[in-house]
């Protein structure tokens, strides 16, 4: 690990002041300054800041950035109205790791491809220009949506697949005041600079996540396809949420994890729910939709069907609890 200056912030504005690399939870950063994968000459704890609240109101679910997954997950609020989003944190990682993770490090959290972890490979995200060695190497845990021919990493997270389902909104303070976008818009693509993952501004610190209130959240539902029965990755995943009334779809939200280089929403496939009975027919034209664009590279063909048919499962689920 290379040498840092560590400091704890007193408070949001210390921490925006401070600048550096934010430490949350560690789970995944601290992984990395060990070997060498991020470096920084600046770290800013941000353990003694106050954002922790869990609250629902009618309006929606606010989450603080350092409330720990487990919290978030196990919230009977959460549990109640936002099932996906409690389903989705408990498949991920493991409890010991989600008792420490927070709702923002899961935001930020970095890919798990293993090129990227290895300083033996070459990697643009890791030193923009370098060239890629998964395109031509072992791609079974790699996107097949979102790609380009600098980078196919794919989005390791769980919790911000059902985010984005639901249509979660970010809020961040920086240097230049506050701001909020949704969800959809923190990743960015891997295009030409796959180093550049968020689309955060220099200094800006994620302070809290709002998700809506929805009859499709209610009924939200994650599934997630993966090597192991715990503490794996996805291959594939999606949450999905639908209202239906009068034997009608009148809303539909999904998005598919696992196979994205950033959480994956089609509008269009969501598009074309609306206004249909719930059936299997009318999910597996939605799943086609979404994994229309498909890019599949040697090993993770597989990918585009496992996809759809989590797609399907989890609209068919949400279909039965609505
Ligand atoms: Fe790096 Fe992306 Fe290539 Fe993986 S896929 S080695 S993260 S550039």
């Amino acid at each position: 690990m290379k040498l840092f200056t560590y400091q704890r912030a007193k408070n949001e504005s210390d921490a925006i002041v401070s600048g550096g690399t934010y430490l949350a939870g560690g789970t995944s950063l601290v992984d990395l300054l060990k070997l060498e994968v991020l470096n920084t000459d600046r770290v800013t704890d941000l353990g003694k800041l106050d954002l922790r609240q869990i609250e629902a109101d009618a309006k929606g679910l606010t989450l603080g950035a350092l409330a720990s997954n487990s919290a978030v997950a196990g919230h009977g609020d959460v549990k109640q109205r936002w099932p996906g989003i409690s389903q989705a944190l408990l498949s991920g990682a493991s409890p010991q790791l989600r008792n420490v993770a927070t709702v923002g490090g899961n935001l930020l959290q970095r890919t798990r491809c293993a090129y990227y972890r290895d300083l033996g490979t070459r990697c643009n995200k890791r030193v923009p220009g370098q060239g890629c060695d998964a395109t031509e190497g072992w791609t079974r845990i790699h996107a097949i949506l979102g790609t380009s021919d600098k980078c196919i990493a794919a989005h390791p997270s769980d919790f911000c697949v059902a985010l984005a389902a639901l249509d979660a909104v970010v809020h961040v303070k920086g240097p230049k005041g506050e701001r909020e976008f949704p969800l959809t818009d923190l990743h960015l693509l891997p295009e030409d600079h796959p180093e550049r993952e968020f689309s955060l501004n220099d200094g800006e610190l994620i302070t809290h996540v709002f998700v809506p209130a929805s009859p499709s959240a209610l009924k939200s539902r994650y599934v997630k396809a993966r090597d192991r029965q715990s503490y794996a990755f996805a291959l594939a995943s999606c949450a999905a949420g639908l209202e239906i009334a009068g034997g009608i779809i009148r809303s539909a939200r999904f998005a598919m994890g696992g196979v994205g280089t950033k959480p994956w929403r089609v509008a269009e496939a969501e598009q074309s729910l609306v206004g249909a009975a719930p059936s299997k027919a009318a999910f597996q034209k939605a799943a086609d939709l979404a994994l229309r664009g498909a890019k599949p590279q040697g090993e993770n063909a597989f990918k585009a069907e496992l996809a759809k048919r989590c797609v399907v499962r989890a609209l068919t689920t949400s279909a039965e609890a609505a």
